[in-house]
């Protein structure tokens, strides 16, 4: 197969007019079947040459080698073994990657996330085949383990809108990215009956999904049974639940009404594609993934780009430059709000972003040191702030990091077990541990917002008041069991041991409400 070529190689020169005039040469003096051949011959002899073993740097080879190489093995045309023959065949999705890899060049750690979870075709969270939560999926979350998470999340929304101003009160919007399976938003909303005020005030529930399947799942889980409105593929766009609440669903945060909100964010930011750098004698280079044209079990393996990549360069500047870049991406958001709503009512002007303490980019780090960073968290994150800051509100963001930055912690989860990041993606969840810090920095870059946390899971939920609440249930069930099973839940989303350190909470809040409970 073509993908069996020698890409890494090619890669570092793909940006060369010579190398596009070469390879449509190649492309056109041939037949698939003959091109095929050619590329499989030179991914296996000196293309292997090229290449590096996993983590090693790619080495600068002169354009007219690959040039020669190309044009030798379109004359040869000599076949030969298969080196990986003792591998799985590839599945559909890895000769998607490869080929993709091979014409475009290895794919940034990042981009290889976004596809492997989001592909339309292939990517974990869009596949029909298999639930990818609870006891029979990969992983299971706090909502599914008890009750109690969706139930307190549900007061906390309660205790936020309290401090809100009358109008805001009467008209806000709920908000949730990554719902899963719609458990932690029913949990929420039979709360919430309970406060007929705050029910009424529920101008419509919004939920950031991106998988058919799941929005397919919410929807029955928060019986949604009227008004259903569905998108070309049949997917879920809006629909009624028995009470009358009105259900959206979009593909992300940007559609979602502006409107003083609520929003929570529970095991989402983890999902976010991150970049993977390592400090090298040329700089900080970014890991990427490459084409196996070599020994092992996969069909992919992980390489170093030969010098800063473009992303390398932008994310992992020295601390000023650092501080400058967000505050730059700030304001172009700022300004971008504006156009889209004359309304808004702070001026860019005014605003004086200082993020020169983020703590990544000194420009020196050890060789062999390795960051991650996550721009789509840190731009959702200035997005929500945006939103709470002009319109009103507060969001909280539950998942498992810490409260600084994070280095080389993106895992491949599958059937409860970690796994080879590259082996079967599509097929495994992808997860890296969030950057709290960098969050709340670019949250808190906006005016009128006040950010909370990071707290521990567990903390947070006691404060919240768990133990009680916990109590409660076990005191009015009659059976053994789920009084056991009230208690363990109770366990693992509280003990250090569990979940309760591991997982943090953070908060953005519009200034004007002060302090936000639990916290
Ligand atoms: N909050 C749920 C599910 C967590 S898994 C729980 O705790 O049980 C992550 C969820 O986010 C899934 O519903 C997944 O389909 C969705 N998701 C992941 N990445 C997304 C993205 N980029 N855009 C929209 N939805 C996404």
């Amino acid at each position: 197969m073509i993908n069996r070529l020698a890409s890494s190689s090619i890669w570092k020169f793909s940006n060369s007019p010579a190398f596009h005039r070469e390879c449509q040469y190649v492309r056109f003096r041939s037949d698939s079947k003959q091109f095929e051949r050619k590329l499989k011959h030179i991914s296996s002899t000196e293309g292997r040459e090229m290449m590096h073993e996993p983590r090693r740097q790619i080495p600068s080879i002169p354009m007219e080698s690959v040039s020669v190489i190309l044009a030798a093995y379109i004359l040869t045309g000599v076949e030969l073994d298969d080196i990986s023959k003792d591998r799985a065949p590839q599945t559909p999705f890895e000769e998607y990657l490869c080929q993709s890899i091979m014409l475009r060049g290895p794919l940034s750690v990042a981009a290889f996330m976004r596809e492997a979870l989001m592909n339309p075709k292939y990517g974990y969270y869009l596949r029909k085949d298999k639930p990818v939560f609870g006891t029979h999926g990969d992983f299971i979350t706090s909502p599914e383990i008890s009750q109690l998470f969706g139930e307190l999340i549900g007061v906390w929304f309660v205790a936020v809108w309290e401090k809100m101003s009358e109008k805001e009160k009467e008209e806000f919007i709920i908000v949730e990215c990554g719902p899963g399976k719609g458990t932690l938003m029913n949990d929420l909303l039979r709360v919430s009956r309970r406060f007929p005020n705050f029910k009424k005030g529920i101008k419509s529930v919004h939920l950031v999904e991106v998988s058919h399947a799941l929005r397919q799942e919410q929807a029955k889980r928060l019986g949604v049974s009227s008004d259903v409105k569905r998108g070309k593929e049949g997917e879920m766009k809006s629909g009624k639940t028995e009470d009358g609440t009105t259900i959206h669903w979009h593909n992300n945060f940007t559609s979602v009404p502006r409107s003083p909100m609520l929003l929570v964010a529970q095991e989402f930011f983890d999902c976010l594609s991150v970049h993977q750098f390592e400090y090298t004698a040329t700089g900080w280079c970014e890991r990427m993934v490459d084409v196996n044209t070599g020994e092992g079990q996969h069909h992919l393996r992980m390489v170093l780009s030969p010098t800063p990549t473009l992303s390398a360069m932008t994310l992992m500047r020295s601390q000023e430059h650092m501080g400058r870049y967000y505050q730059q991406e700030a304001k172009q958001k700022i300004v971008k709000d504006e156009q889209e709503d004359q309304e808004h009512p702070v001026h860019a002007a005014s605003r004086q972003i200082d993020l020169t303490s983020a703590p990544v980019g000194d420009k020196q780090g050890e060789i062999g040191q390795c960051v991650e960073m996550c721009p789509d968290g840190i731009t959702l994150s200035m997005d929500i702030s945006l939103r709470v800051a002009k319109y009103g509100g507060a969001a909280l963001i539950i998942d498992y990091g810490q409260d600084g930055m994070t280095p080389d912690t993106l895992r491949a989860i599958k059937d409860h077990k970690f796994v080879d990041l590259l082996e079967s993606p599509g097929q495994t969840d992808l997860s890296a541990l969030v950057d709290f810090a960098s969050l709340k920095r670019a949250a808190g870059a906006i005016e009128n917002v006040n950010t909370f946390g990071a707290i521990p899971q567990g903390q947070w939920l006691i404060s919240m008041g768990i133990e009680t609440r916990a109590q409660r249930l076990v005191d009015a069930s009659t059976d053994e069991q789920e009084s056991e099973a009230i208690a363990s839940a109770y366990e693992r989303l509280v003990s250090p041991e569990q979940m309760g350190q591991s997982y943090k909470v953070i908060s953005f809040a519009n200034r004007s409400l002060g302090d936000v409970p639990g916290f």
